[in-house]
This record gives structure tokens, C-alpha cells and sequence, in this order.
């Protein structure tokens, strides 16, 4: 799988961004999962399809949000990562998981870009694809991860959302995955990616004003209680499968 990994980044385009070779697997065993792992994209950068209808997430995120968010928000991160790096042919590159991790060895001159704006189409790339579902309680290895680690998975919902409402400003609250299954919480700042740390994201939430403002207004807590009713389990459990296979990317 990591020779097909490394074989899918080297095409361009939306359609890269989804792994043909995972993709066939998935359909032997359990039901095709589109874009439930994203490959590791590269330059020139794409904006990746919604993969379902703006108003798939109703009544918990309205299709006005998501379009924006998507249309707008996400592929403005796209168009100045690509203009980030375009005159500078070694970063470009580099895969975007290269970017973030090695950011203090980018030229100054583009750090901050690539660091706003790669964060941002990291985070974005991971955010549609784990929306979109029927929320309800996890399942399976992943319901078992959060058992042991958090407690319950009540626990861990409260605790990622004191997460997402204690983060002062803009940010992202998060539950990271280590190559071993561990799970964590936390919370980042602005478009700051856990892949500068070298982390991975099994799920995060987006607590951006324009991720909530049109339908949520102020009440960061009401949006953040009701994202979990679209959370795509199915797709979470593929992110797990594939952090514990040291193959997710993003
Ligand atoms: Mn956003």
C-alpha cells in the first residue's frame, strides 16, 4: 500500500486526492468509502470536491455555510499555498506533508504562507470528508480506542468540546492518532496543522467563525454540540484503519 501511496501523489488533479488502490480493498470487505483517505497532495494543489451535496449536513450545518466554507475559505487556501510556492521550485516539490513537518527549513519569505495556508488545506481536506454521516456512537476498533483512552466516548465528546470552546479566536479542536492507535485531544491556533509536529488528526472540528457564524451566530457551544450528528463514522474508522498502518497522509 505505501508503493501505491507513493505512486497515487504523483498525479495531479482532485481525483489523486482519493486512493484508487484503498478504495478496491474497501470494496471487498466493507462499502466503498469516496475520499475517506486523503493522499498526501502536492503542487500544484487542487481543491478537493465536497464529496456529497451542500446540504448533506442539514439541519446541523446549512448549505449556505458549507458553500462558502468550501467554495470560497478552502479554495482561497488552495490558489495562495499555489502562489506560496510557485516561485520557489524545491518547496513546491515537496508533498504537503513535507511542507508542514520541515517549516522551519522553508525560506522565511514563505513560511508563513505555507504554514496559514497549507495548515488550512490540510485541515480542509480532512474536515468534508469526516462530515457528511449520521453521527451516533462509533463502532469497532475505534469505539475500543476511545473507551480506552478517554473513558467513554460521553467523556471524550465533552471533553473535545471544552476543547473547541476554550480555544480563544479561530482554531481547530482535534482527536490525534499515533502510529500505535493511542488517541489524544487538543486544540490549534489558526490553520496550525498537528502535522508540523509530526502528529496526525483522526477527526477534527473546525471552530473558525465562518465554519458556524450564518445559523450559529455566537453559540460556538450549540454548533460544536451539534457537528457530532454528521460525523461520518465509517470514514473516521478508514482514518484509524490507516493511521495504524502508518499510511494516513493527511
Ligand atoms: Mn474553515
Amino acid at each position: 500500500m505505501l508503493t501505491l501511496l507513493r505512486r497515487a501523489t504523483l498525479f495531479a488533479g482532485a481525483a489523486a486526492l482519493v486512493l484508487p488502490a484503498t478504495r478496491k480493498v474497501a470494496a471487498q470487505s466493507a462499502p466503498v468509502l469516496p475520499g475517506s483517505v486523503v493522499v498526501d497532495p502536492s503542487y500544484p494543489f487542487v481543491l478537493p470536491p465536497l464529496p456529497y451535496a451542500a446540504a448533506a449536513n442539514e439541519p446541523s450545518i446549512d448549505a449556505q455555510t458549507m458553500e462558502l466554507h468550501h467554495d470560497k475559505h478552502h479554495a482561497a487556501y488552495v490558489a495562495n499555498l499555489n502562489a506560496a510556492v510557485n516561485d520557489h521550485p524545491q518547496v513546491a516539490a515537496m508533498p504537503l506533508t513535507h511542507m508542514l513537518a520541515k517549516l522551519n527549513e522553508l525560506p522565511d519569505t514563505i513560511r508563513t504562507a505555507v504554514r496559514n495556508n497549507g495548515g488550512g488545506h490540510a485541515w480542509h481536506s480532512m474536515f468534508w470528508t469526516v462530515m457528511g454521516g449520521k453521527g451516533g456512537d462509533p463502532d469497532g476498533d475505534v469505539a475500543a480506542a476511545i473507551a480506552r483512552d478517554f473513558g467513554s466516548f460521553a467523556q471524550m465528546k465533552s471533553d473535545f468540546n471544552k476543547a473547541g470552546l476554550g480555544q480563544f479566536g479561530s482554531g481547530w479542536a482535534v482527536v490525534l492518532v499515533d502510529a500505535s492507535g493511542k488517541l489524544s485531544l487538543g486544540a490549534r491556533p489558526n490553520q496550525d496543522s498537528p502535522l508540523m509536529d509530526g502528529k496526525r488528526v483522526l477527526l477534527g472540528n473546525d471552530i473558525w467563525e465562518h465554519a458556524y457564524y450564518l445559523k450559529y451566530q455566537n453559540r460556538r457551544a450549540d454548533y460544536l454540540a451539534a457537528w457530532w450528528n454528521v460525523v461520518n463514522w465509517p470514514v473516521v474508522a478508514e482514518r484509524y484503519k490507516a493511521a495504524t498502518a502508518a499510511t494516513l497522509a493527511i
